[in-house]
Order: structure tokens, then sequence, then C-alpha cells
């Protein structure tokens, strides 16, 4: 068994949050290739150490004094080395790291510098091998990520290591200039190493023990999920559940390697797995809730409607034409409704208007804004009768007006619409219909 291990900022804030990383490490030995974020927070209101970069490299970038910030990033790292009684000196680091700032080296090479020392410290710490991810990992002259390049040399590199620690968040053009991903992207790089060493799991640790059925903000302690597939996860981070990056799921879901989320300051709890499909049944008919304020309902009314054809195109080509995408369409007799984005519709809404009019000629047009949608996911759903019942009981019962109803044809999840007002009520009733009361 190989696995890939990757710990987020939190996970590596401190000292002694790496003497619990290392202590997870040590206790299996298949936790080979390694993979750290920069320092984050140590408490709420600290900053990360990506930000730090960030904040210092635009002060270098304007021509600006950043010794004080530089040296505020270098006591992060020290007081790293010192908790860990490291033999260890980054000085001639930190010297490079300057006269790179000075000659402009941009800000995504200043960021990934917040990784790269980290991956230097757990090297350290841990005895492994450290494999910049510069020479490793590759992205295309139009900067997008180089799959087929960076799996053919980071596998072939890796086959010569045992163990090796191997930065997140960055990698570099062919020319050798450091290109980071988008933020949060140290978990890309986990994906990309546990495709390139063909790992039998990709362990991604963090501070939370697994994927929560819902958000912590709004439930008070709720459930970790135990096992949702991809698809499910896809629906649940679309609608705003975030624990892991987007783009960290393709690497590994090819070659169906499971993800599981872990919690460092709880290794003893399972976390959620993440896989491709399973015949594990979720604990709960639903699997998780999610959802996104900030929606805006455009209702379009034309008699006849039903019967003239091509219609919904016309409609539709009023909100391209304006680059706006759409998320929900549903639509009755006389009636269609388009929910778009409210910050992106705002400024385009009399344009778009015009369009549908000029385009489609309906006899009228009614924007209705401040909505939320609502995503009820499941792939226990399509076995089970009554849940869509369940969810509008519940939601009747806590006297929330449902505004729009959509269920996907995969039966993977149902979309409700409410006003935004009735967001967390409506999260808190689908909850305990499914969770707290166990049906
Ligand atoms: N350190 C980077 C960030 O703060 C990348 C990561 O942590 O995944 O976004």
């Amino acid at each position: 068994m190989k696995k890939v291990v990757k710990f987020g900022g939190s996970s590596l804030a401190s000292a002694e949050q790496f003497i619990k990383v290392g202590n997870i490490i040590r206790a299996d030995k298949e936790r080979a290739y390694v993979v750290p974020s920069a320092p984050g927070k140590r408490f709420s209101d600290d900053i990360k150490v990506t930000d730090m970069l960030y904040a210092c490299y635009k002060l270098a970038a304007e021509g600006k004094d950043f010794k004080k910030e530089l040296d505020a990033i270098k006591a992060r790292y020290q007081e790293i080395i010192d908790g860990l009684k490291l033999d260890l000196s980054l000085e001639e680091e930190f010297k490079v790291i300057e006269k790179n700032f000075k000659e402009k080296a941009g800000d995504n090479y200043a960021a990934s510098r917040g990784e790269y020392l980290n991956g230097i410290i757990m090297a350290e710490y841990l005895g492994y091998e450290f494999i910049d991810s510069a020479e490793v990992i590759f992205f295309t002259e139009s900067g997008e990520f180089d799959a087929d390049l960076t799996n053919e040399v980071l596998s072939e590199r890796l086959s010569h290591c045992k163990n090796a620690v191997i930065p997140g968040f960055y990698g570099a053009y062919v020319d050798g200039r450091v290109k980071t991903f988008s933020r949060g992207g140290s978990d890309i790089t986990g994906s990309i190493v546990a495709k390139a060493v063909k790992a039998d799991v990709y362990e991604n640790w963090t501070d939370v023990s697994g994927f929560l059925i819902a958000d912590p903000r709004i439930i008070k302690n709720p459930q970790a999920i135990e096992v949702i597939t991809y698809r499910e996860l896809r629906e649940l981070a679309y609608m705003g559940a975030t624990v892991l990056h987007e783009d960290a799921i393709f690497p590994v879901r090819q070659q169906g390697i499971p993800i599981n989320i872990r919690n460092t300051n709880a290794p003893e709890d399972e976390g959620t797995w993440i896989v491709g499909s399973t015949c594990q049944k979720s604990k709960y008919v639903i699997t998780g809730i999610a959802g996104k304020k900030g929606f805006c309902a455009v209702n379009i009314e034309k008699d006849m409607m039903n019967s003239e054809i091509g219609f919904g195109r016309k409609v539709l080509q009023a909100f391209e034409e304006n680059g706006i995408s759409f998320e929900h369409v549903p639509s009755g007799i006389d009636t269609m409704t388009v929910f778009v984005h409210q910050d992106e519709f705002m400024h385009k809404e009399q344009k778009v208007v015009a369009g549908i009019h000029r385009l489609a000629s309906p006899d009228s047009i009614d924007i209705e804004s401040d909505l939320a949608l609502i995503a009820v996911v499941g792939r226990g759903m399509k076995s089970t009768r009554g849940t869509a019942g369940r969810v509008f009981a519940a939601l009747a019962h806590a006297n929330v007006n449902v505004k729009m109803i959509d269920q996907g044809s995969s039966e993977l999840n149902i979309i409700i619409g409410v006003a935004n007002e009735d967001f967390d009520t409506a999260i808190k009733a689908i909850y305990t219909i499914f969770v707290e009361t166990q049906l």
C-alpha cells in the first residue's frame, strides 16, 4: 500500500502542529509521499503565510521597502524550526527570495515560497527527500496545468524515492518560471502526486473530521459524511460546500484512487471517504445539504408560450448575448423562469430585459431578487420513496415558502429556491428531518 498525504495550512501553522503531523506520518509506513501547504492561521485573527507573502511582494513590486514584512515571514518559519529543535537555517533561502523580490519575480513566485520553505522544513523534520515542485509539476505556455508532462516527469522522479516531500500549490512553466494554482491549490498537488505514484489512497489532512453534512455556521456540530461519491461531492461543492479544491478531484478520479479527508487534530476519526462509486448506503437518505444566497429569478410570461417553438432559445439568447450564465430554468405552460447570480446580473439587468423583449416578445417580465438555492444531495434518493415529500413537509412546518423546485434527471439532487431570509431556517429544517430524527 502506498499513501500520499497532504496537510493543509492549519495543520502546519506551528511547531506544535508539525509534531502532530510528524506523529501521524510516522504511525504508518505507507504514508510515503507528503505534500505540505504553507503555514496557515494559528488562531482566528492570525494571517496565513501565503497572504503575508502576497502583501510583502506587493510592496516589492511597487518599489517600496519590504524588510519589515519579510522579517515577519522569516519569524513564522524560525518559530517552527526552533520549536522542532531542528538544525536548519533558511538564511540563504531568504537571501535568494529577497533578491528575487527586488528583481520583481512576480506574485506567483512570491506566494509559492510559502509551501517551498515549509517543504524544506518538513523534509528535514521527517528525514525525507525534498523535491522542488517547480522541477516536476508543469504548466503550458497558456497557463494550463500540463497533466501529461507532469505525470511523466513526476512518476519517473518519484519511482527513485521511497519517501519524499513535494510542496503543494505550485509548479513551473517549462522555462522554469514559477506558477501557482488558484488558492487552496495544494489539494491539487496532492492529487497529482497520488496519480503519479499510483497511490492506494490520497489522504487529505485538515482541521475538520471530514466533509460535513451541512454548513457548521448554520447547523451546530453537524455530523461528517462517511462516504461520498465524486459526483455527489461536485454537486455539493458547486453549491458552496468547501473542504477540497474543486480541481483536486480530477487526477485521482481518473485512476479510481479514493480520497480520505482526515483531521490532524483528531487522527482517530475515520473522516470522509470520497470514492468513484460505492455499494455502501449513506447513513441517511441524503448525503449532504449545501446552498448559496444571492440569486435572482427572471420570470417571463407569454400566452401560448407552450406552442411557440424556439421561445426558450430566444430567451436564453438574451442572457448569452450579455455573457450571463444561468443556473436553473423551471417552466410552466405560459411561464418560464431563469435563475441567475444576482451580482453578475445586476448591472446588465436592463440590457437583458430589453434583449428578451426584442428576441422573444413576451407579455411581461418580472424580476425577483434576494433568493437562495439549496441543494439536497444523495445517491440514496434514487431508491427511496418520499424524499421530496419529506423535504417539503419539513419546509412547510418551518414556515418556509418554496419558490422553485428542480430535481435533476440523475435523481441525485433536489434544488429548492427560497427567499434569502429563509435560507438558514430551511437548511435547519431539512437537516433535522433527515439527520436528527434519524428516519
Ligand atoms: N497556501 C495556499 C493558499 O493559502 C495554497 C493552499 O494552502 O492550498 O491558498
